[in-house]
């Protein structure tokens, strides 16, 4: 049976995708989802969303067709500081804060590998984020070892994007073992999300969950794997922002 949490999905909002919120949770619903974190692209995608929906999505109900949703964000990574496109004020009312490279205006854009490992690490330091998302991407050269080490460092778990085996990020695949093999090494944490961009992907998380066997990533060390595991998490990651406990 496979993980009933899925914490990386986006709906129209995002401007690229073609799916309600709605649709999703009836999706979620119809394959036995437990959880599912709602992780629109912050303000700086194109076509995405204002900084509004994001302090607004406390309207939102804690459960959609039994469902429960997270309320979170994909933050862009601004620079090599670590900024992310969202601000504090916003990003502490969320449950589940991830963060990723993408090519955005204003952005962060593909540098060498010392410069692009800066800017991950960066962004763990912050102390503001739950996960990196799709750090396999290899239009980022990246130094894994040291990432990987950070977000042991600094409690931040590393995504294994299901969609950078299919549709996304091509390429990904060799990066994404030498990274899930770290992560066993080393003891950090991983997460696994859809990044569903259509309702029927919610929950599809097979091809990341391959990859987190084969290398035997402990399930105490998954944070799909129960609800008790990722809210112990979130609660106590050393997310600095969060203003209060995700329940
Ligand atoms: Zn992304
Ligand atoms: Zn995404």
């Amino acid at each position: 049976m496979g993980y009933k949490i899925d914490l990386h999905t986006h709906t129209i909002a995002a401007g690229h995708a073609y799916s309600t919120l709605d649709e999703n949770m009836g999706v979620a619903e119809k394959k036995g989802m437990e959880i599912v974190a709602y992780t629109e692209h912050g303000p700086k995608m194109m076509g995405g969303p204002h900084q509004y929906f994001f302090n607004n999505l406390k309207v939102l109900p804690d459960y959609i067709y039994g469902v429960r949703v997270l309320k979170g964000i994909e933050c862009n990574i601004m620079n090599s500081n670590g900024s992310v496109d969202c601000e504090d004020k916003v990003l502490r009312n969320l449950d589940i804060i991830g963060a990723g490279l993408h090519r955005v205006d204003g952005g962060f854009h593909p540098g060498s590998r010392e410069e692009n490992t800066f800017a991950v690490i960066n962004t763990m330091k912050t102390k503001k984020v739950d996960f990196i998302a799709h750090i396999g991407n290899p239009v980022y050269d990246i130094d894994f070892v040291e990432v990987v080490k950070a977000a042991v460092k600094y409690n931040v778990a590393i995504e294994v994007n299901n969609s950078s085996f299919q549709t996304s990020r091509p390429g990904s695949t060799a990066n994404c073992e030498c990274v899930v093999k770290l992560c066993k090494e080393h003891g950090a944490f991983v997460c696994l999300g859809s990044d569903s961009h259509y309702c029927e992907d919610v929950g599809a998380l097979e091809l990341s969950t391959k990859l987190v066997k084969k290398y035997g990533i402990s399930e105490d060390k998954i944070l799909n794997t129960s609800k008790e595991i990722l809210f112990q998490f979130l609660n106590s990651n050393g997310n600095l922002i969060r203003k209060g406990k995700v329940k």
